[in-house]
């Protein structure tokens, strides 16, 4: 293997998914900590610290006490090099994270072990099965009374249709919580409170008819034993293969707040997730460990930095190698650009990179000329696909106190679509402007962006809109009556897409039938 394509095969990219409260942050924390991208847990990040607060935006964010922004977080970690992909933990802002998980080749799916499988758990691995993507699992907060584990395993199959492979088992819960117990080394990792804010001490038994494990357990052993016999009667094994398809999913239990069985999950991590994927092209399947440089734009980010007003477009390397000074050609522009200035982000600081290759993400500044989804290739006509814009839920019509800033309120909103922060709709019929979001809380964020960082004060009012179908029809003629016939519900979107504006549901379901010709399409890209 050359050196190139061995780094590519070192490299781990992924996200993890979860409901609110899970324990996302608490488990990202603990695994820069075994990263050694922080020495003390509590120094990043924290959504009380205002260690981040760069922008006015931010400090909104802090307000609210959610985490909205998104970076990513590289670390090496036994051979290998781990890229974590941040998702914003907010339900309103699900759409950033759908595309998050487009650039990632695994994800991690995180379980409060006292609530099991929640809503968010559910879209969000909804999204995952779109690839395939294969889950590695961790019930969370086992230092608290859970459920019962088996009963969670179970929950897991049923709800999510995914089969679940216990790696390894909780010994107790709540304040009874020994440790865990690996059932494939047979192997006892012993559970020690006070340790949650550094490297904790692995302590380990081997065998659990040992006599230092009948010490540990005492009178709980020959429950345990009876209990793991049962387990691995009824349970999954492991199956790589079928944790590669996204079929199986391995599971380890844990405590993030206790810092406890992260690392026995991210050494099960980066030993089984996958390398970089091949990813789909309009052309052609393009391999990680070719050499020239291809990638796309999954996340673009407006004003992350208040004193450069800049907007970072986040790429994921498909293939090849950056390194300074790079020829890339943007392919939808059709224009060649030399980047010398890509930066990556080491837990919100970031940094000029030097070189970097499939897998990794780097961020390109973007003056505006770059969208969701372009991909960059060193000289290749592809366009990577993939790369949803979901139909939003919510919808309202966005007006101006001060008209005169109709320019500004325009272009913030160009802006802001672009970067996927919410969706802008203008009717064929009038001159509204409908502002589409997925989330409640988006339409706050976006009218407080518009004030903060364009000096336009907007207002919104309810419009009758249920639902956005993009539509497509390949019959000219017909799609040319169709405009025709319903122009009082069509709008074009942010990038000039024709879409239907459905009041109702059932109105959207009639206009289907009457016009059979015309496909109707819930995401932009198809
Ligand atoms: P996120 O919303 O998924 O990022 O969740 P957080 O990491 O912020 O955790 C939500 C809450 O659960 C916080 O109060 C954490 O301190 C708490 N928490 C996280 N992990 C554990 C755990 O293992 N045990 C207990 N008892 N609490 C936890």
């Amino acid at each position: 293997m050359s050196s190139f394509t061995d780094a590519v095969a070192r490299r781990r990219t992924f996200a993890i998914i979860s409901h609110p409260d899970a324990g996302k942050t608490t488990i990202t924390e603990k695994l820069l900590l075994l990263g050694q991208l922080i020495q003390v847990a509590g120094t990043v990040k924290g959504k009380k610290s205002d260690r981040h607060a760069t922008s006015d935006w931010m400090s909104m964010e802090q307000e609210r006490g959610i985490s909205v922004t998104s970076s990513v977080m590289q670390f090496p970690y036994k051979e290998r090099m781990v890229n974590l992909l941040d998702t914003p933990g907010h339900e309103d802002f699900s759409e950033d994270t759908y595309r998050t998980l487009t650039a990632v080749d695994s994800a991690l799916m995180v379980i409060d072990g006292a609530k099991g499988v929640e809503d968010r758990t559910i879209k969000l691995m909804n999204v995952c099965r779109l690839r395939d993507t294969p889950i590695l699992s961790f019930v969370n907060k086992m230092d608290r009374d859970i459920r019962d584990p088996i009963e969670l395993l179970d929950e897991v199959e049923s709800v999510l249709g995914i089969a679940a492979a216990p790696i390894n088992w909780p010994m107790g819960m709540g304040s009874e919580f020994k440790g865990v117990y690996n059932l494939y080394t047979d192997t006892l990792h012993v559970f020690k409170p006070g340790q949650n804010k550094v490297i904790a001490e692995d302590i380990q038994i081997n065998g659990l008819e040992s006599e230092e494990a009948k010490n540990l357990l005492g009178d709980m052993h020959e429950d345990f034993i009876d209990e793991i016999e049962l387990v691995r009667g009824a349970s999954h094994e492991f199956d790589l293969e079928a944790y590669r398809e996204g079929k199986l999913t391995p599971v380890f239990f844990g405590t993030a707040l206790a810092n406890f069985g992260v690392r026995e999950m991210l050494d099960g991590f980066v030993e089984w997730a996958p390398a970089p994927l091949p990813r789909a092209t309009e052309n052609r399947q393009v391999e990680a460990t070719e050499e020239k440089f291809s990638g796309f734009v999954f996340k673009i980010q407006a004003n992350m930095d208040p004193r450069h007003r800049d907007r970072i477009a986040f790429l994921r390397i498909c293939s090849g190698k950056y390194t300074k000074g790079l020829k890339m050609r943007h392919v939808r522009l059709g224009k060649d650009v030399k980047i010398a200035d890509a930066v990556s982000f080491v837990a919100g600081d970031r940094e000029l990179v030097e070189e970097a290759m499939s897998g990794d993400i780097i961020g390109l500044h973007n003056h505006g000329t770059i969208q969701l989804g372009d991909t960059f290739t060193e000289g290749e006509e592809l366009k990577f696909t993939g790369i949803p814009h979901f139909a939003p839920e919510l919808f309202k019509r966005i007006r101006l106190r001060d008209p005169m800033k109709s320019k500004q309120l325009q272009k913030g909103l160009q802006q802001l679509a672009e970067e996927g922060s919410t969706q802008v709709f203008m009717p064929l019929n009038n001159s509204d402007l409908i502002v589409g979001a997925v989330g409640v809380l988006q339409f706050e964020v976006v009218a407080y962006r518009l004030k903060d960082e364009y000096k336009v004060e907007a207002i919104y009012e309810p419009v009758n809109v249920h639902t956005v179908r993009w539509v497509e029809c390949k019959d000219a003629k017909k799609l040319e009556e169709f405009k025709r016939k319903c122009s009082d519900n069509l709008a074009l979107d942010g990038g000039g897409h024709l879409t239907y504006l459905a009041p109702t549901r059932v109105n959207l379901q009639l206009t289907q039938e009457r016009y059979p010709d015309i496909e109707f399409f819930s995401t932009r890209e198809h």
